[in-house]
């Protein structure tokens, strides 16, 4: 996925991709699909772009592209 959820100052924003790589991964971020945490890969040099990732996979989440499994749940381990 290329776009996450970022908390600053207490609220949770939109982020894509390219902007969270170039900020500093003390700041939390989240899946806007699932609430689960998520990390910021960068492209891979086998040519995989860059994407968002959750740090522990859900099959619940819609935006997990290649592990959704309906029905659409919310992560077992949410970050608010
Ligand atoms: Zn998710």
């Amino acid at each position: 996925m290329h776009i996450a959820e970022i908390k600053i100052e207490d609220v949770w924003l939109e982020i894509s991709i390219e902007k969270a790589l170039k900020l500093s991964n003390k700041y939390l971020m989240r899946c806007a699909g699932c609430q689960g945490r998520v990390h910021a890969n960068k492209p891979y040099s086998d040519g995989a772009a860059a994407q968002f990732s959750h740090a522990q996979a859900h099959s619940g989440c819609k935006l997990s592209l290649y592990h959704f499994e309906p029905p659409a749940s919310r992560h077992p381990n949410p970050v608010s």
